[in-house]
């Protein structure tokens, strides 16, 4: 085995959590493996940070990656394998694992696991978890090709915390003069809240809460004052309660938080699909038999415009949020 490389996405020169997340766990496959970790950087970070979380050699492209480019993309992270050969490539399922990486699977003629929960060894081989069916069934891929090109959902691992080691940054070039994607328009979101397929708390409402001022007066306080980001089922969005981007579910986002509050949501299979891997769910519905309950690890049944505020009240008291 020679090695694991990991995508360490940034917005700005900040590493985003997927990067520690993905490196830390990376960092304990490879000691069963024997192997090393590695870590691409696309522009402008300070690669030499990610050292401390267990990579010993960071590869940085040079070039401006401020605004989105698929081929760009995929040339520099090409030119990083080829110079690299590290065996198994990890990048989380964030917008460029949807766009660019299936891409580059493809261009390097390899496999790709997509959208894993999980990663394990298994003799020399890291084999990847993913849902599937709408995360009704898991099924494990190996791949035998290399690199072995695996997608992970963000939240999947815990963060590591800085050990203190460092990383040998390399410079590597890159032809990115390919003709791209053309962008006609660009979007920072309204909201300053943590993009919801990365939120490690999600407060999620349903057409319960029939109108948008309730949305707004009870979900949104709500998730702020348990440091939160809004989702919303699809029959929230449709009926105008909230924005598509909240949306939750097969056609909404994936998300995976460690904390999921569904509030007047019946938990339909297709609401299900986005939102079943979070680690604990939390569950508000008057009708005792809502199939959300059989996923919920607390369930209150109970009208969600009487339980929202105590529960409101309790947060803001507890975590001095208020
Ligand atoms: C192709 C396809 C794709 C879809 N994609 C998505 C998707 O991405 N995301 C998604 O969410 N859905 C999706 N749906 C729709 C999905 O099937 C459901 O219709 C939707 O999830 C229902 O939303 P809901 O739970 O808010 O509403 P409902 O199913 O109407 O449930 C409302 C719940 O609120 C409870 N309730 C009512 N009053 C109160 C109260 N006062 N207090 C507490 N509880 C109360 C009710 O008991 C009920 O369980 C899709 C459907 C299709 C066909």
């Amino acid at each position: 085995m020679s090695g694991i490389l990991v995508l360490a996405e940034h917005e700005d020169g900040k590493f985003k959590k997927t990067a520690f997340e993905l490196i830390g766990k990376s960092t304990e496959l490879a000691a069963t493996l024997g192997t090393k970790v590695a870590a691409v950087v696309l522009g402008d970070a300070p690669a030499g940070e990610l050292g401390a979380f267990g990579a010993t050699t960071v590869y940085q492209v040079a070039g401006d990656f401020s605004t989105y480019g698929t081929l760009k993309i995929v040339a520099a992270l090409a030119a990083v394998i080829a110079q690299d050969g590290s065996d198994v490539f990890l990048a989380p399922t964030t917008f460029t694992g949807r766009d660019a990486i299936p891409r580059l699977a493809a261009r390097l003629g390899t496999g790709q696991g997509s959208d894993c929960t999980d990663l394990k060894v298994d003799g020399a081989l890291v084999v990847a978890r993913r849902p599937m069916y709408a995360g009704k069934a898991y099924v494990d891929v190996r791949i035998t090709k290399k690199p072995a090109i695996f997608t992970v959902r963000p939240n999947s691992f815990g963060q590591p915390e800085p050990a203190g080691g460092s990383a040998e940054v390399v410079a590597v070039q890159a032809d990115l003069s390919a003709p791209d994607v053309e962008l006609v328009d660009s979007r920072k979101p309204e909201s300053e809240a943590v993009d919801l397929t990365e939120a490690t708390r999600i407060v999620s409402g349903g057409r319960a809460l029939k109108t948008k001022e309730n949305f707004d007066g009870l979900m949104r306080p709500l998730a702020a004052a348990v440091g939160a980001t809004v989702g919303a089922s699809r029959a929230a969005v449709d009926a105008g309660l909230a924005p598509h981007s909240d949306q939750v579910g097969q056609t909404g986002k994936t998300v995976n938080p460690n904390l999921y509050i569904a509030c007047g949501i019946s938990g339909a299979i297709q609401h299900l699909a986005g939102m079943r891997t979070s680690k604990v769910i939390v569950a508000v519905n008057t009708d005792a038999e809502a199939p959300i309950f059989e996923h919920a690890t607390y369930g209150i049944v109970g009208d969600l415009f009487q339980v929202c505020p105590v529960l409101l009240e309790a947060f803001q008291k507890e975590l001095g949020t208020g």
